[in-house]
């Protein structure tokens, strides 16, 4: 354990609200110990980004030790926390270690969710991993391989056929980089087919896209997402996925390719708190952050639900990193008997892209789209990005692809014989 303090943080996840908490105790007389399942922080605002072949993994990742080498008092630790034992205070590995605490911050985010419908898992992944982002690419650009070399035709349109289940901010920007892709990035590349004829099909049960931003911003989304060539299908769920195809309004619709951009699920390691939770798992937490009846116990980030001003504070970054801020220093001002105020969320804003030259800003007063709101876009992402290096290798690949419309990570790696690990079966 670092450091000579006796009071042990353990911190579960290195996410915006576990790296935030833990960098706001680099002052305090605490050890702390921060315990990912995962080697890297990682930025998934633009996970999308690797999933479509723009970046590659490292220029939005970087190893949480080397993020933390400087903070003396923390000892990171690369496991899966299993489960937690509020009344003992420690908390068991998946190595088989069992780590004991004074205060516990859970940070261990939230997953998507097929709504009861795990089998649909295979067949339409999510994006949530570094890994989820490779096996997309790699599914996304080998299916215009098969396209090329399938000749039946029906088939072949089945490989060129692309539905994005989720209308939220990665839905829109997945659907519309998507369309870039077949649209211009691979044109003239292909000899059978024109990947400008592929279908991209964006499917949101409800009836609008970004339903999070203003009526009139999701109309603007909308309305872009078409001039890229998107097909924007609102109001009507999609009921059955399976290998060949997705049902739609009760047609089936062949293609070889669905993404799920929908659901929220947390983190199942919530459940052996012992605690009410929310319909989607999440731990209802006091205004201080910490589980009602054990102060020593914090939610921090998209784990845990707080309403504010009659309205639930929502899962997006800037929210998990003023959470995370704010246990941090509770902890602090606790063990130096200093009175703490409770957590208030600062809304400044929200952001989605939709594609090349097309995003939607809403600055609570100040709101606008196209080309403007994607340079505003792009200079937030780039500054929000952890690591020097980072923000000027993405800076390049963006200032490349904005002339080229190439994307830097086109490469599909594995072997066509490993295909089917990955579900995608020779059709
Ligand atoms: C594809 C995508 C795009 C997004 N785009 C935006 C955007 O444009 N703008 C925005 O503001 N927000 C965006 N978000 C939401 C934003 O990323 C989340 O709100 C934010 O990451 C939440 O931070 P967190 O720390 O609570 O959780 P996370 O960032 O998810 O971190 C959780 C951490 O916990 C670790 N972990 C999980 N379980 C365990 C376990 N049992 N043991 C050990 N470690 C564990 C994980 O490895 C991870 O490092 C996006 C999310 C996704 C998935």
């Amino acid at each position: 354990m670092p450091g000579q303090h006796d009071h042990h943080v353990v911190i579960v996840g290195g996410g915006f609200a576990g790296l935030w908490a833990t960098r706001a105790l680099g002052r305090a007389p605490v050890c702390v110990t921060l315990i990912d399942r995962a080697n890297h922080h990682l930025f998934q605002p633009l996970l999308y980004q690797v999933a479509t072949a723009g970046l590659s993994s490292p220029d939005i990742a970087a190893p949480l030790r080397h993020i933390l080498r400087h903070q003396a008092n923390v000892e990171v630790r690369m496991a899966a926390a299993e489960q937690i034992q509020p009344l003992q205070k420690n908390l068991r590995l998946d190595d088989g270690d069992t780590i004991a605490y004074d205060t516990l911050v859970l940070a261990t985010g939230v997953t998507h969710t097929y709504f009861g419908h795990d089998e649909w898992a295979p067949h339409a992944p999510g994006l949530k991993t570094l890994d989820d982002a490779l096996h997309l690419r790699r599914r996304l650009l080998l299916a215009f391989e098969r396209a090329e070399s399938e000749t039946d035709p029906q088939r072949r349109a089945a490989w060129l056929s692309f539905a994005i289940v989720g209308g939220g901010p990665t839905g829109v920007e997945l659907a519309g980089t998507l369309a870039e892709i077949a649209r211009h990035t691979l044109r003239r590349e292909f000899r059978h087919i024109d990947p400008a004829s592929a279908q991209v099909r964006l499917i949101e049960a409800g009836p609008r896209v970004l339903a999070g931003f203003p009526e009139a911003l999701s109309e603007k989304a909308r309305a872009q997402l078409q001039r890229l060539g998107v097909e924007v299908v609102t109001g009507t769920a999609v009921d059955d996925i399976t290998a060949e195809g997705y049902r739609l309004g009760g047609e089936f619709v062949p293609a070889r390719t669905v993404v799920w951009a929908a659901g929220v699920a947390a983190s199942s390691l919530a459940r052996s708190l012992g605690v009410a939770l929310d319909r989607a798992g999440r731990v209802p937490v006091s205004a201080d952050l910490t589980v009602p009846g054990h102060p020593e116990i914090f939610i921090a980030g998209d784990l845990a639900t707080l309403m504010q001003n009659g309205r639930p504070v929502p899962g997006v970054a800037p929210a998990a990193k003023q959470m995370g801020r704010h246990v941090g220093r509770t902890i602090a001002a606790r063990l130096a008997g200093q009175p703490v105020a409770p957590f208030r969320y600062r809304d400044y804003g929200n952001l989605a892209t939709i594609g090349r030259m097309a995003a939607v800003v809403d600055l609570h007063g100040l709101r606008f789209s196209g080309l403007l709101a994607w340079w505003f876009w792009l200079a937030a992402h780039i500054f929000f990005l952890i690591g020097f290096r980072n923000r000027i290798v993405v800076l390049l690949n963006w200032f490349m692809a904005y002339w080229s419309y190439q994307r830097a990570a086109r490469i599909i790696v594995g072997h066509r014989a490993d295909d089917s690990r990955d579900d995608i079966e020779p059709g």
